[in-house]
């Protein structure tokens, strides 16, 4: 039974709550029926933010400001900061699979692509799920696909990620199975 910590920030606990749905269909899709999720506030975020307010997230997901969880636990950080990594000046979302550890920023996922506007909650649930759907791709161990409708493709911009449909390919399907059972 993994069991799954959506950490949100204060600010993001509406979204949260619209989109419950949204995480529980994820999760389904990798773990059936074993798993069981909460959802949880954090705070802290400014010690991993620069001074243009962007979060590092290598460091979040390195140092998450939370108790440790048991063995199963998957946590998964959901911020309203763009966030980078080293070489990039911004991603949509990281895994850290050895820990088991998911970061996904809503601050693009939320808007336009101009960036000014705010994007319909039907779009922002879209991309919300296939980042999902991509992060929990990797922590189970599939790698970036070339097919660039699959959502295990790699985005670098919100054009891509809404051209992609939200599940796996037919091989990174393929690949799932053969990695274990329960996709973990
Ligand atoms: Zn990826
Ligand atoms: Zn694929």
């Amino acid at each position: 039974m993994y069991s799954i910590r959506v950490w949100y920030i204060d600010g993001l606990r509406e979204l949260v709550e619209l989109n419950r749905e949204v995480f529980n269909a994820a999760f389904k899709f990798y773990f059936d029926d074993s798993y069981k999720v909460s959802f949880r506030e954090f705070g802290g975020l400014d010690k991993y933010a620069d001074s243009s307010g962007r979060v590092n997230a290598k460091k979040l997901i390195l140092d998450p400001p939370i108790d440790e969880g048991d063995k199963d636990s998957i946590d998964i950080f959901l911020v309203d900061k763009d966030i980078y990594l080293p070489g990039f000046s911004y991603v949509f979302a990281v895994t850290h699979p050895p820990l088991s550890r998911i970061v996904i920023s809503l601050f693009r996922l939320l808007r336009k692509y101009s960036l000014v506007e705010f994007e319909e909650e039907s779009v922002v649930k879209e991309r919300l799920f296939k980042e999902i759907m991509h992060e929990l791709g990797h922590l189970t161990g599939l790698e970036h696909c070339d097919n660039k409708l699959c959502v295990m493709s790699f985005s670098k911009n919100l054009k891509e990620l809404d051209a992609k449909v939200p599940y796996p390919c037919e091989k990174c399907i393929e690949k799932l199975e053969k990695i274990s059972k329960y996709r973990l």
